[in-house]
């Protein structure tokens, strides 16, 4: 067993060090060139808050490997879960010869999603396995072909979620042609909304989606309409209050499956189990991944027994979908979760983040927007005074948090929004050292 992990951040080296800036050169010569990193250190430990590097610095995650570790990057459960497991055994695949843990995962996923109808769940590895499985589950129901996403949309770089990612650079951009009937409508994006409601309504902006959507598409034409319930990748942005439960009923009354992207806002990131919760929103089908094994590759499509149940039997599945190591892991997290408070901790790092946030955002006027719920927050810079996005700022900031210990993630259709994804296994000492950091990033940053 290894010593805990001091949760203090400690620089040891200039990040990043001697044994990071090697590691480096070696990964320069043996990976392909396509797979970046955020930050130039290479991991050995983490748990709680803190990742320590190869060459001993101590450094406070505010990112959670993307929104993954919510539990915590060696959360107790479940390391003692995936160690029993991985002695008794580590596949059979569940198509050949199944096991309970995946049974039981489905049980509990079935249970703590949105709804109280009858559910079924597939499991699966990845969040754009589990996009793509939801569009075909939603065509084999319906028999319709279309799929309708957002602007600002992420759903992941296969081809089929290429297509409906919005993005191009650097998703999208030499990788096509992309998988068709795929369509896209406006979002909710209030901060930066131009219609004279000035975006707040948003029982308006589903409206304009609506109106686009029967334009262009046709309602007999869709089989699903899928979207985050907060948008992730493309800038944690929030829609406004009533934009997605008027969407879900336009849905229901036109037979088109309303799919909830909760892949990277699942699972007590928001300060709710789902972000669908927040205004009672009940997705036909939910598509969960990251924050869902406390770090294993597992992803699920969880929804109506019927739509669920549409597809012939051998028509889902894989090789790997629902691992029993993975699916270990997802029960500990989910007992971690649910054992330990977590969602009252999301809340809770909210309301330590989000104040703070504000006032700094009244001293500089750099930082147009401040947004996002539970432990899913952003700040999106913008050219002083103006909505005019800022990315050279946001990867300013951003490096210069990462020389001073702390990981931070951008994220935005500009690059110019910072992201918090905290471990929700993060103490308050370290949350607010990491925002004393941001705050004197900030200021020494030019304007
Ligand atoms: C990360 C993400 C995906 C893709 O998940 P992968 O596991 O990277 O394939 C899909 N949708 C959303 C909202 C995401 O944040």
């Amino acid at each position: 067993m290894h010593d805990p992990l001091p949760q203090t951040r400690h620089l040891a080296t200039a990040i990043p060090g001697p044994r990071s800036r090697e590691l480096m050169a070696r990964k320069t010569g043996a990976v392909a060139a396509g797979v970046g990193t955020t930050m130039p250190v290479f991991a050995t430990r983490a748990a709680g808050g803190i990742i320590e590097d190869v060459d001993g610095n101590r450094l406070i995650d505010l990112g959670s490997g993307i929104a993954v570790t919510t539990v915590g990057s060696s959360a107790p459960r479940v390391v003692t879960a995936v160690t029993e497991q991985v002695a008794a055994f580590t596949h059979t695949c569940f198509m050949v010869t199944p096991y309970e843990s995946y049974v039981a995962v489905a049980e509990a996923l079935n249970r703590l999603t949105p709804g109280a109808h009858p559910k079924r769940t597939a499991l699966f590895n990845s969040g754009a396995e589990a996009v793509e499985n939801a569009v075909k589950i939603a065509r084999s129901h319906t028999r319709r072909n279309a799929v309708v996403v957002f602007d600002h949309a992420y759903h992941g770089r296969t081809n089929l979620t290429m297509a409906m990612t919005a993005k191009s650079m650097p998703y999208k951009h030499g990788f096509g042609p992309f998988a068709p009937e795929v369509y896209r409508a406006p979002s909710s994006y209030p901060f930066r909304d131009t219609a004279p409601d000035g975006g707040g309504d948003g029982a308006a902006a589903a409206a304009r989606a609506i109106t686009s959507i029967e334009k262009h598409i046709g309602a007999k034409n869709l089989a699903a309409m899928v979207i985050e319930p907060i948008q992730g990748e493309g800038g944690f942005i929030e829609p406004a209050p009533g934009f997605l439960p008027a969407l879900a009923v336009w849905c229901r009354e036109h037979g088109v499956v309303f799919v909830a992207d909760e892949v990277q806002t699942g699972f007590a990131r928001t300060g709710d189990m789902f972000a669908c919760d927040y205004e009672g929103v009940v997705p036909d089908l939910i598509v969960t991944a990251k924050g869902i094994a406390g770090g294993l590759p597992l992803s699920a499509v969880t929804g109506r027994a019927e739509i669920m149940d549409a597809p012939h039997t051998g028509g889902l599945g894989g090789t790997y979908g629902g691992n029993p190591l993975a699916c270990a892991a997802a029960l500990a997290a989910l007992a971690t979760i649910e054992e330990d408070g977590l969602i009252a901790r999301a809340r809770e790092i909210e309301g330590l983040m989000k104040p703070r946030l504000h006032v700094l955002r009244q001293k500089d006027d750099r930082l147009g927007d401040v947004r996002g719920r539970g432990a899913m927050i952003a700040v999106e810079l913008v050219r002083p005074g103006s909505t005019e996005p800022d990315p050279t700022l946001a990867a300013a900031v951003a490096q210069s948090a990462h020389r001073a210990g702390v990981i931070v993630l951008t994220c935005g259709t500009y690059g110019n929004v910072l992201r918090f994804l905290p471990p929700l296994a993060i103490s308050d000492a370290l949350l607010g050292e990491a925002l004393d950091v941001l705050e004197s990033t900030l200021t020494t940053v030019p304007r």
